[in-house]
Parts: C-alpha cells; sequence; structure tokens
C-alpha cells in the first residue's frame, strides 16, 4: 500500500480521517477547507511565515550530537531541540501557522482548546502578537490542576473559560469549543491543537510542523554526508510533534519511523492513552480513527503522568502509518519516561518534558547498531514538569 502523506479532497488517508460533523459545522469547514491550501502555499504568507519562525520562535532549532547518549546506547543519537523555542515546545509552529491562516481569511478572534494549558499558551501567546480577541476552552478540572499554564493565558490577555460538562477535561473543552464556533464562525476562526479533528485540520497542522523534519534533513546532511537519518522516534499524543518529524521521510524507505505512546501504568491496566496498541476503529471529534473504547464501546478515559500525551484518540495519518506498516508504535509506561529522563538529565544536563521522555525511553527498548544515526525528537522542555520529575527521581 502506498503511503498518504496528505489525505484525499474528503480528507481521508485511506479508511481514516475525513471530517464528521454536524450539520451547524459544515460552512465553517467549508470555508476553511475550500481556502487553506491557497493561502499555505502562497508566497506571501510563506515569506511571512519562515520569518516568524525564524524571528519569533528562534527557529531553526539545533539538531544536537548527544555522545554520551551515544555513547551509554551504543549508536548515534541525535537530539532535535524543539525544547529550545519560544514557549518551550514545537507546539508554537501550528499556533503561528495557523494565527496566519486566521489573519488571511479575515477573522478577528480565536477560540481554542487546550488540556494541559501547553496548547492554550501558545495560542494566547500568538493572539497576544496578532491583537486578537482570544477565548481559551479548558476542562473546569484542568483549570485546577494546571494552574501555573491558566496564570500565563491569563497574563498574554486571554479569556480561559471553564467547561463544566461530562467529566471537565479536555473533550468536553473541545465540544464547548466546538459549540462556540457554530455560532460565531462568521469572525471566529478554531485554532486546533494537533493533527487531529475533521478534515482539514490534520492537514493543516502536519504541514504547519513539517518544519522539524525539513529542517532535520538539512541538519543530518551538514553532519553526516547523508540527508536523511536511519531512525527518527518521537512521542504520540494527538500526534503533531511526530508527524513533523517524520513528514520529510515518510517515502523514505531507508527511515524507520518509531512513535512512543503512553502506556501509563501498563496497557493491561485501565490506565493508559496506549492508542494504537490497544485502540479500535472509530469517530472521535470529527475524523474517523483509531480510539480507545471501554466494554460498553464509549470513548474511553485515557491516563498518562503526562498531559500532553493524555489523550484517548490519535490522528488519523497515524492511525494510516500504523495500519500500513510504515511507522512503528511502541508503548512507554510511566516508569520508563520517568527514568529515560533521568538520564537525559544526568548525562546531558538537559530537562526534557515528560512527553518528550516518552520517545527518549524507546533506547531502552530497541537496540540500535553502532553506525546508525537516530534522530529522537525532544518536543518540549521540562520546566512545566518539575514537580512530578521531583516526587520519582533522587
Ligand atoms: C502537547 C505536547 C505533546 C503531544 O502532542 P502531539 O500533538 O502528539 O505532538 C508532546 N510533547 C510536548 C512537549 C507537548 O507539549
Amino acid at each position: 500500500m502506498t503511503i498518504q502523506i496528505h489525505p484525499n479532497k474528503e480528507g481521508f488517508y485511506n479508511e481514516f480521517g475525513g471530517a464528521f460533523i454536524p450539520e451547524s459545522l459544515k460552512p465553517a469547514i467549508n470555508e476553511l477547507r475550500e481556502n487553506y491550501l491557497k493561502i499555505i502555499e502562497s508566497k506571501e504568507f510563506t515569506n511571512e511565515f519562515i520569518g516568524l519562525l525564524k524571528d519569533y520562535v528562534g527557529r531553526p532549532s539545533p539538531l544536537y550530537y548527544a555522545n554520551h547518549l551515544s555513547n551509554k546506547y551504543q549508536t548515534n543519537v541525535f537530539l532535535k531541540r524543539e525544547d529550545l523555542n519560544h514557549t518551550g515546545a514545537h507546539k508554537i509552529n501550528n499556533t503561528i501557522g495557523q494565527i496566519l491562516l486566521a489573519k488571511y481569511l479575515g477573522k478577528k478572534k480565536i477560540i481554542a482548546e487546550t488540556g494541559a494549558g501547553q496548547h492554550g499558551v501558545a495560542t494566547a501567546t500568538v493572539c497576544a502578537k496578532y491583537g486578537m480577541e482570544c477565548k481559551i476552552f479548558m476542562g473546569a478540572l484542568d483549570i485546577k490542576r494546571q494552574a501555573p499554564n491558566v496564570g500565563r493565558m491569563r497574563l498574554l490577555g486571554a479569556e480561559v473559560i471553564a467547561a463544566e460538562s461530562g467529566t471537565k477535561t479536555l473533550t468536553d473543552a473541545v465540544n464547548e469549543a466546538l459549540n462556540e464556533w457554530t455560532i460565531s464562525s462568521h469572525d471566529t476562526f478554531y485554532l486546533l491543537g494537533s493533527v487531529v479533528g475533521p478534515h482539514p485540520y490534520p492537514d493543516i497542522v502536519t504541514r504547519f510542523q513539517s518544519i522539524i523534519s525539513k529542517e532535520i534533513s538539512k541538519q543530518i546532511e551538514e553532519k553526516t554526508g547523508k540527508n536523511y537519518p536511519d531512525v527518527v522516534i518521537a512521542c504520540v499524543g494527538g500526534g503533531s510533534n511526530a508527524a513533523g518529524a517524520f513528514y520529510e521521510f515518510l517515502n523514505n524507505e531507508n527511515v524507520t519511523l518509531i512513535g512512543a505512546e503512553a502506556a501509563g501504568k501498563g496497557i493491561n491496566t485501565n490506565y493508559h492513552a496506549a492508542t494504537l496498541t490497544k485502540g479500535k476503529t472509530a469517530i472521535l471529534h470529527g475524523s474517523n480513527s483509531v480510539v480507545l473504547l471501554d466494554e460498553n464501546n464509549q470513548i474511553a478515559d485515557s491516563y498518562s503522568i503526562s498531559s500532553g500525551l493524555d489523550y484517548p484518540g490519535i490522528g488519523p495519518l497515524h492511525a494510516h502509518l500504523a495500519q500500513t506498516k510504515r511507522a512503528k508504535y511502541i508503548a512507554i509506561s510511566d516508569e520508563e519516561a520517568i527514568s529515560a529522563a533521568n538520564v537525559l538529565m544526568k548525562k546531558e544536563g538537559i530537562i526534557p518534558a515528560l512527553e518528550s521522555s516518552h520517545a527518549l525511553a524507546v533506547l531502552d527498548k530497541v537496540k540500535f547498531n553502532r553506525n546508525q544515526n537516530v534522530v529522537i525528537n525532544l518536543s518540549g522542555r521540562g520546566d512545566k514538569d518539575l514537580e512530578t520529575f521531583l516526587e520519582n527521581i533522587q
């Protein structure tokens, strides 16, 4: 089966994707679908996007040869340093792209969902820069658990709106944000945080994050003489940093692609977010993909020590890559992630995000050869996770 890097006109990667939305959302989605490629591919947009990535985000992010990790694991380990971006993770690549898309579509206001608050902060950041009114929907429970990010969003001028329905977490925030969008889409843009949701969002976010692998290709050539690595590893929540890190190499069969999903307290417990290991085909948030379901075939509650991976779904591109076996997905437990983070801290002097630590832990699970070049996408920094690390690491 050939790999579909982009979805077809209806938004499908083979059987996965699409836009399963209520009638009331169709005008908003249609406007986006009919215009996004024209805008993203225009010279004016590209120049503005690339300029901001350079001067505002600080790109290109370095590709760092981690010599102590390389010695320990007896292979060549390179870290793609998305943790050094403004706001501390890869999420800003996407929010910069989408705020520009909103501007080119003539929208004046932004709404977004957020779980742990990382996407909310990245969205509030670009809204401040572009002077756009910003409403962030966040589960009432998450607002309590993620006080520092709520504070950041407010300082940046955003209004944080509590989603009081259901479990009062991310899924409810998405539902309430979508409801708000149905009544406001004439002047409001919905800024979505990962490669999930109805078409064309998975494709939009993949294209904006593809800057990661485009840079890897150039940087690895400077370091090794070859414009591709042998292996790329990235963690997957919704799957945006992984989609960005894989993109340029999807049709290069010399490159092994590995996604690390959250095994939480174990894939045989009810406390994990190992969607591709344990999930089934179902529709969630507007697209057909692989989803964690409970015994009654309802969407299950996911769990991970890292809030960014704590999502019961996954983007349709990854469901496609898993089904075609183009990429391999490995489940990493909380404990394995913490242990891998500890190695990076002590051996390389870098405190990674808990999410990224799942990607690092693949080095303990898969043996690579001495002469292989392995790139790990370090999706974010660990400042937000200090408390968890301090509780778990001596
Ligand atoms: C949000 C987040 C993730 C997970 O999101 P993806 O869309 O799967 O990339 C991973 N790492 C960090 C640091 C994050 O903030």
